[in-house]
């Protein structure tokens, strides 16, 4: 089954996975170890994961591995990060996805502190993330939050999940939009914390322009 994919090509995302892991953390995305990346080989049922207990703003090609849909491991002695049941279930049930990005990022992880979804407020964040989900605490890596987390993304219009206590995960049909969509999902919960701020009014309260007039931004261009 690996002997299908070229090393170049193989070599190319384990490169990428870097690439966008080190970016997360050098965004302030991702604290310390925490958060995990990955991505599908394109046209397989294989998988780039983050290694446990690596910090993704130190990450290199050796903290890469490459695992089956199934959780068999490829790469000899090499382990994935404890939390690769959630990213293995999500690209068995959805054959288009082709990037999962778990991050920690701080207002997001706020608003789910709170027990909130924050609203999809600026017309970006509506366009890439269409729709949010939320699962309730439970221990990292356990079946049980693979099981809520995949359940939340049975709705093909959700892109993003606020894990509560804990961080997010967005996916889509490859790691870099998977990724840039976390980057809207934490821009827009910062400007609806400031928005709730500037107006007095709790985030859920905000009066959208969008609300009052929808074809305005269907409209618009
Ligand atoms: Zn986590």
């Amino acid at each position: 089954m690996t002997s299908d994919v070229s090393p170049t090509v193989l070599r190319l995302l384990r490169e990428e996975l870097v690439t966008i892991s080190r970016r997360a953390y050098e965004r302030g995305l991702v604290p310390g170890l925490s958060g995990n990346n990955s991505l599908r080989v394109p046209g397989t049922d294989l998988v780039l994961i983050k290694a446990t207990a690596c910090c993704q703003g130190d990450m290199t090609v050796q903290d890469t591995v490459l695992v089956t849909t199934s959780g068999d491991v490829l790469d000899p002695g090499r382990k994935p990060s404890k939390e690769w049941q959630f990213h293995l279930g999500i690209y068995r049930e959805r054959p288009e996805i082709g990037g999962v990005a778990h991050l920690h990022p701080p207002y997001s992880v706020a608003f789910s502190v709170a027990g909130r979804v924050p609203k999809l407020v600026n017309a970006a964040a509506r366009g890439h993330l269409r729709e949010l989900g939320m699962v309730d605490l439970m221990p990292a890596g356990s079946i049980e939050l693979a099981h809520a987390i995949i359940h939340e993304f049975e709705n093909p219009e959700v892109h993003g999940v606020l894990m509560r206590e804990h961080g997010t995960v967005t996916i889509g049909p490859d790691l870099r939009t998977a990724y840039h969509r976390t980057e809207y999902l934490e821009d827009n919960a910062r400007i609806a914390y400031l928005a709730a701020q500037i107006a007095g009014v709790r985030p859920e309260d905000i009066q959208l322009a969008v609300d009052v007039d929808p074809l305005a931004e269907v409209n618009d261009g």
